[in-house]
């Protein structure tokens, strides 16, 4: 931004300490805004301690200059490096110059709070929160394959940087979530994280596509819920076959459909492992993630090929081995 060829741009260090009198020799006694002379005949330089009224230098907080009165009119605003620094979100004196900068990039995702201050995240609890929700988006997003995607940038409107995972904020995101309970910020990504979650996992057919059941089949808990990709915390994986499992569903089990011991407390046997690897329980895979149609998570990563007679390495147990589930309903 630039002002009478004055440039001005984003700062977001806290600047050292100046007297006065360095300030004025740095600037040689001119202002930063117009270059007009503060005192011509310097006496009064001199003795500015003692000046009060006209021609006396304002300070602008923001751009850690002097201004004459013309060019800092005692304007205040919020400035970004001591929010990012101190979360400290006071009024200072700021020059003409630095307030209308400072208007223009209000709405703008220039704080990268990662890059000033990465401590911030752990001192405002809020701001944390914000950004898990925000990068539960950003996983999610990339599985709204319908038109359902438009609605969620106008939800967002001027915030649809909200959608992009990384930590840039605009001020005012930070000026909001400094007003604690009457914050809206939480509450405005939760709705869009929800709406999107809901969305694919239980209103369009389209996304819901990229679902896959639960590994432990009959014996889910919860069969209607079928597992997303971007539920990687919510769920657990066989280390052999990959199938995705409910995590209560998984403590359950004792072994894979596959064959794999899922058990930490008891060691793996190295020969089932290999048959599973090497042998006929790819088609299980297969129905876990295909759904018979190839267009689940994994059916692409396998040969659609049907094993003859999938029990043959197995010793017969290779279905479901749950400990509660009478082997009858199977
Ligand atoms: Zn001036
Ligand atoms: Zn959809
Ligand atoms: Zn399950
Ligand atoms: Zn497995």
């Amino acid at each position: 931004m630039s002002t009478l060829g004055k440039t001005i741009s984003l700062i977001v260090e806290i600047r050292p300490y100046k007297s006065l009198k360095q300030m004025l020799e740095a600037q040689h006694y001119m202002c930063a805004g117009c270059h007009k002379h503060f005192d011509d005949g310097k006496t009064l330089i001199r003795d500015f301690a003692q000046t009060f009224g006209w021609g006396k230098p304002r300070f602008c907080e923001y751009t850690g200059q002097l201004f004459c009165s013309s060019c800092h009119t005692n304007e205040t605003a919020v400035i970004p490096a001591r929010v990012l620094h101190n979360w400290d979100f006071t009024q200072y004196s700021v020059s003409q110059l630095a307030k209308s900068y400072l208007d223009s990039i209000h709405d703008q995702p220039m704080l990268c709070v990662s890059a000033v201050n990465p401590f911030l995240f752990s001192k405002v609890p809020a701001l944390l929160h914000v950004m898990g929700v925000r990068k539960k988006i950003s996983a999610m997003l990339p599985y709204v394959r319908c038109p359902f995607r438009r609605s969620i940038n106008k939800g967002l409107g001027s915030r649809k940087y909200f959608l992009e995972s990384n930590d840039f904020f605009a001020l005012r995101d930070l000026i909001d979530l400094s007003k604690g309970a009457f914050s809206v910020l939480p509450v405005m990504v939760e709705t869009v994280s929800s709406k999107i979650l809901g969305h694919i996992t239980e209103q369009c057919l389209i996304c819901c596509d990229v679902g896959v059941p639960c590994g432990a089949r009959q014996a889910c808990n919860d069969p209607s819920s079928l597992i997303f990709p971007f539920q990687e915390d919510e769920i657990e994986r066989c280390p052999s076959c990959e199938s995705v499992f409910h995590k209560l569903c998984f403590r359950k089990l004792t072994n894979c459909p596959c064959g794999e011991h899922l058990r930490a407390d008891e060691p793996a046997e190295l020969v089932k492992r290999a048959s599973s690897v090497l042998g006929l329980e790819v088609s299980g895979v297969l129905d876990l993630f295909g759904r018979g149609s190839g267009s689940g998570l994994l059916s692409g990563l396998f040969p659609k090929v049907k094993a003859e007679n999938p029990r043959e390495h197995k010793d017969g147990d290779n279905v479901i081995l749950m400990d509660s589930f009478p082997p009858a309903s199977l």
